[in-house]
């Protein structure tokens, strides 16, 4: 073959190379602006789902609680958190306010969460009641006035939790103290007994761990919550 005829051929088959190369360049780009939009989507969707559960919430009274709130309180954080923690229910700030864990409670929450390396807003936060119980609901106004859920408004409630759980499908769900843990898994035994355990809820893994609260009465909890967390951490990678 002549070589003018050689040179032409390759010259041919070196376009054709390239014009390959751009268009799978082009693909990938094309892929990954898709899934990009598709993830802002998802995120998007979630934010949505939330807030129409957070307005059913608000004009809830399936159980009394509902009837001495002066707010509820729905959750906190992240709608794509890997992380999902849920305490006993809202007590007095809680109810003034509307957040769930501020107070003394809320910043060693707060500090419980930085230490695994996460902020508030990365993670969410909830409670397996969203109203606060009261041992006087006369008196929403008076402090020390906070009482744990009964179980048949746990029940009442679950119906919002469980969305919220299907919603945002945490990686791991931390129960804090005794209500929230035997609340979600239907179990007998005593926080002291099963906490740092690994349980499954959904098919979720639940990691019970003390409620910050107790922390605070009991300091010597610190190193089992502290143990609990450092596994969390671990499983999160
Ligand atoms: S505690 Fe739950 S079920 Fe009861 S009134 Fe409040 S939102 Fe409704």
């Amino acid at each position: 073959m002549p070589r003018k005829k050689v040179i032409k051929i390759l010259k041919q088959i070196k376009i054709n190379f390239e014009k390959f190369l751009e268009f799978n360049d082009y693909n990938t780009i094309d892929t990954r602006i898709y899934i990009k939009k598709e993830n802002k989507y998802k995120k998007l969707e979630r934010y949505n789902k939330l807030i129409v559960l957070e307005n059913e919430v608000k004009n809830c009274r399936k159980c009394d609680l509902g009837n001495s709130r002066l707010h509820t309180v729905f959750g906190e954080g992240s709608e794509k958190a890997k992380l999902m923690f849920i305490g006993e229910g809202p007590g007095y700030e809680e109810d003034h306010i509307g957040i769930p864990f501020v107070g003394k409670s809320g910043k060693l929450l707060n500090n419980i969460i930085a230490s695994i390396g996460f902020t508030r807003k990365e993670v969410y936060i909830t409670n397996i009641v969203k109203c606060h119980p009261m041992l006087d609901k006369a008196n929403p106004d008076r402090r020390n006035n906070d009482r744990a859920p009964y179980n048949t408004e746990i029940k009442n409630c679950m119906y919002y939790l469980n969305e919220q759980i299907k919603i945002i499908n945490p990686k791991i769900i931390v129960t804090l103290g005794k209500s929230a843990t035997k609340g979600l898994l239907n179990i007998k035994e005593n926080i002291s007994t099963i906490r740092g355990n690994i349980k499954y809820y959904q098919q979720i893994m639940v990691i019970p761990t003390y409620h910050p609260a107790a922390l605070l009465r009991n300091i010597n909890l610190k190193k089992y919550v502290w143990r609990d967390m450092k596994k969390i951490k671990k499983i999160l990678g």
